[in-house]
């Protein structure tokens, strides 16, 4: 099998480990370039600052003294060079006709300074910048005479290599503790997503075992809360399954059970004709007879089980339509009226009102007709068995009630399960097969109703039904 290239980047590990060092290391490759940046600004204003309050001891002189307008003045000179040496750098004094009159380094002197900052300066503007190319900071200030007009302007340059120095040298800091961060954060990058990818990988191994059968459920154990809960519900899916599996083998195991069983009856009445030398024919007879009946046992057996099964088929198609109920209920309430009157039981249907209801016409016949068939089997002579049929806005209600055998307590709860037989002598004698009950949930379940049973032994049963009028298609919103 061809292995995809760079797979391991669709790896937990590896995803995890990436945002570990992707949240280590953003917020410091954002930050140290922004506290370097901040830092150079801060030390650059702070220094203009300092240096405009500095020159405003000496602009008060430059203009009174006349200095600006060139004459010499040695105490200024003095100080001004030594201010300038103080700054590592130089200080120009420009007239209002922008030639530069005096320059600490005495080399610009009777030059034209048309300096935008000098410009502004002449308008009374005090202005710093950063010069990148000396690496200085220039900061103007204007000389204003004592009538407030601008008559020179102060230029000083102060070198800012300390700044630069500072600033590589916090580079070169904020560089090791890019390494440390990022060697810090690698580490635990890995050690956290080898941990958590373990954790899964361990879980699929024990996914492995169960694919081959080895073992039944994954063994809880601890880890991140999501893959324990995952776990716990895979068990729980797992469980399910074999509980399905488990009812399936037994349901087989019950189907071949009920259906050898007419079959060995057949044998033993056929042997025993075979057997005997001389059979009188009103025993041939009779033993024919049982053997017909055992045919008629097989056939039902049979034929309840399709119906079954074809309820089972997931997603079994129903053919869903508008259904007068009353009419469906009398209908199937005639055919049974023969058995009823054989066991002299007394069937009665009462109607609340018109009911249509949306059903599969086939399936839904099979409820009513189970239900009913029951309450005159399992019945007394002479009794009687009540159908009532009733509707509010939403569900149509079916109740059917018998004063027969009732059905013992402890078997109430399996009354719906497959082959399940009360009594099961009385049930085997009077043709039940176990399974009429069973499509009857299955028939309901599959229009979204639901039946309920209350019983007494000995007194009477009553099997209450509710089924949406409206049929909503599992799944449906
Ligand atoms: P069967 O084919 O045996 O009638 P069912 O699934 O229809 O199977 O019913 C299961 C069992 O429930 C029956 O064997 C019977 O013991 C009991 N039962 C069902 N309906 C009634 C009823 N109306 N009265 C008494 N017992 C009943």
């Amino acid at each position: 099998m061809e292995k995809k290239r760079f797979s391991f980047i669709h790896s937990l590990g590896f995803n995890i480990g990436f945002i570990i060092l992707a949240v280590g290391l953003i917020p410091f490759l954002v930050c140290a370039p922004i506290a370097l940046h901040a830092y150079k600004e801060v030390t650059i204003h702070t220094d203009a600052a300092n240096i405009m309050a500095q020159a405003l001891r000496y602009t008060n002189e430059i203009v009174t003294s006349g200095y600006v307008e060139g004459k010499d003045n040695k105490k200024l000179d003095h100080e001004l060079t030594g201010v300038a040496e103080s700054y590592g750098g130089r200080i120009l004094i420009v007239n209002s006709s922008l030639e530069i009159v005096r320059d600490t380094f005495s080399v610009d002197e009777g030059k034209t300074a048309i300096w935008v900052n000098v410009i502004n300066s002449m308008h009374g503007q005090s202005q710093y910048y950063y010069d990148q190319s000396s690496q200085g900071l220039i900061v103007t200030i204007p000389l204003t005479s004592s009538d407030g007009e601008v008559v020179g302007s102060l230029v000083i340059n102060k070198s800012l290599d300390y700044v630069t120095s500072n600033y590589d040298s916090f580079l070169a800091i904020a560089l090791i503790m890019l390494a440390v961060v990022f060697s810090i954060t690698f580490v635990v990058a890995i050690v956290f997503s080898a941990r958590r990818s373990h954790a899964i990988t361990s879980v699929s191994k024990d996914l492995d075992g169960i694919i081959r059968e080895s073992v039944l459920t994954i063994p809880e154990k601890k880890s991140f809360n999501e893959l324990e809960k995952l776990v716990k519900k895979f068990n729980q899916v797992l469980e399910k399954l074999h509980a399905i599996d488990d009812s399936r083998q037994e349901f087989v195991s019950n189907v071949s059970h009920e259906l050898k069983t007419p079959l060995a009856s057949m044998k033993v009445l056929a042997d025993s004709i075979n057997g005997a030398d001389e059979v009188p024919v009103e025993m041939y007879k009779e033993f024919m007879g049982d053997i017909g009946n055992e045919i008629d046992r097989e056939t039902q057996i049979i034929n309840d089980l399709l119906s079954l099964v074809r309820m089972d088929k997931s997603g079994a198609s129903l053919t869903i339509t508008a259904v007068n109920i009353n009419e469906l209920t009398e209908h199937i309430l005639k055919r049974l009226q023969p058995i009823a009157e054989k066991s002299d039981i007394d069937v009665v249907f009462e109607s609340f009102r018109p009911v249509i209801a949306e059903v599969d016409e086939v399936k839904f016949s099979l409820v009513i007709t189970n239900l009913v068939e029951n309450a005159i089997k399992y019945n007394n002579p002479g009794g009687w068995v009540h159908i009532t049929l009733n509707s509010d806005h939403q569900f149509c209600y079916i109740k059917v009630e018998d004063n027969g055998l009732g059905i013992p307590e402890e078997a109430l709860p399996h009354v719906f399960e497959r082959f399940y037989r009360a009594d099961k002598s009385h049930s085997r004698e009077i043709g039940g097969t176990g399974l009429g009950l069973a499509i009857t949930k299955s028939a309901i379940a599959m229009h979204n109703g639901d039946i309920k049973v209350h019983s007494t032994l000995g007194e009477g049963t009553v099997f209450d039904v509710r089924v949406p009028l409206n049929y909503i298609q599992k799944g449906a919103k």
